[in-house]
């Protein structure tokens, strides 16, 4: 389907009664992840005939849909996750959003969605944060942005549904983890997988997400923070976490992680951190890597960390790895040195607090 070339007007409806900010501020100081939302919404409608049109930023409430609603029994829906952050000297900031929305394309492409053009996502973001901005915490804390894509249409044929809701909720986060940057446990599955070749392993929609659950909790039973998951046709090469990319780092200087080629979602944190490795001069592989490799590099030492990176959690240290056959540490089982120095040079980039010579933050008006 083709991408509107004008973006709507946004209407603002203020929520009549917000939140206090006592309350507020009580919220904000014992957060966890994507338990709490703010104040408003935004929702933006679509139909063939009109587009995108009645955009606007609303009190959030429950959405009302037609038990027909062709999500609720085919899954056409989409989103994307990215953070809005308080730097110490009190401005928003966005840490690449152009990418999320270039990226939520090609997964309305994939899932056969109409594209929502760049510019509207980005004013959708940047319209929600800018009315909620007393909800963008400082410090390590920052503002859950989800926006999401459903198809609204009421209609059970099986087609792509003709009618979509596009809309934004915001939720103010702490640490994605419990134990902060305690480094995680992982669990190797070798059953179910993720995705496959011509699959959807690339889009980020929540089909791939209801698929990996069963999977997360097996890695749950045995104590594990995630699931690691295996190519679907070999069960051997390692393609990524649930929800987070995976990297390796040897000993002479060289980053391993896995390549895109449509199994892998392509996370802007992986991206972000390819290059601020290389910039460091560090040797950059994406190629297959196997999990038995994974074995033999902590056997002979040349593995020294490994880590995990997603926007939510930004890199999190793999400490132990348990499989079928037992289980490993990678390292000394803590988090690195070099996981911890990336993730303090991505950081202090998202937050502002070093020069952006990338042009990689965008500041809110707000
Ligand atoms: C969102 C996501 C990632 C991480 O992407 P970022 O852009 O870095 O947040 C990795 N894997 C999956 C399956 C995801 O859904």
């Amino acid at each position: 389907m083709s991408t509107q070339s004008s973006i709507p007007n946004f209407t603002i409806e203020r929520h009549p009664s917000p939140v206090s900010d006592a309350d507020r501020a009580k919220v904000l100081e014992n957060l966890g992840f994507g338990k709490v939302f703010t104040d408003h919404m935004v929702v933006v409608r679509w139909s063939p005939d009109r587009g995108w049109y009645d955009a606007k930023v609303t009190a959030r409430k429950p959405l009302e849909i037609d038990p027909a609603a062709s999500v609720l029994h085919y899954a056409q829906e989409i989103f994307e996750g990215m953070k809005a952050y308080r730097a110490e000297d009190g401005r928003i900031l966005l840490f690449r959003p152009e990418q999320n929305a270039r990226r939520f394309n090609e997964s309305a492409q994939r899932m056969a969605m109409p594209e929502v053009p760049e510019d509207l996502f980005l004013k959708a973001v940047e319209e929600l944060v800018a009315i909620d901005k007393a909800w963008v915490p400082g410090g390590d804390a920052s503002l859950y942005l989800r926006p999401f894509m459903f198809a609204s249409e009421s209609f059970l044929g099986v087609r792509p549904a003709l009618e979509y809701l596009f809309v934004v909720i915001a939720s103010p986060v702490g640490a994605y983890f419990k134990g902060g940057s305690k480094a995680v446990k992982l669990w190797v599955e070798t059953g179910y997988t993720r995705a496959a070749a011509g699959g959807t392993g690339a889009a980020k929609c929540g089909g791939n997400y209801a698929a990996s659950l069963v999977a997360q909790a097996e890695a749950a039973k045995r104590e594990c923070d995630q699931v690691v998951f295996l190519d679907a046709a070999e069960h051997k090469w390692v393609e990524e976490l649930g929800g987070m990319n995976v990297f390796f780092a040897m000993n002479d200087g060289t980053l391993v992680t896995p390549p895109l080629g449509g199994t892998i979602l392509p996370g802007i944190t992986r991206k972000s951190i390819i290059q601020l490795a290389r910039e460091r001069g560090l040797k950059v592989e994406e190629r297959p890597y196997s999990f038995a490799e994974w074995q033999d590099d902590v056997k002979s030492g040349r593995m020294t960390e490994a880590f995990a990176c997603g926007t939510a959690a930004v890199l999190a240290g793999i400490g132990t790895v348990r499989h079928a056959d037992g289980e490993f540490k990678v390292g000394n089982g803590e988090t690195g040195a070099l996981t911890t120095s990336l993730r303090e040079e991505l950081v202090n980039l998202q937050r502002g607090m070093t020069n952006d010579e990338r042009g990689w933050t965008r500041t809110i008006a707000a």
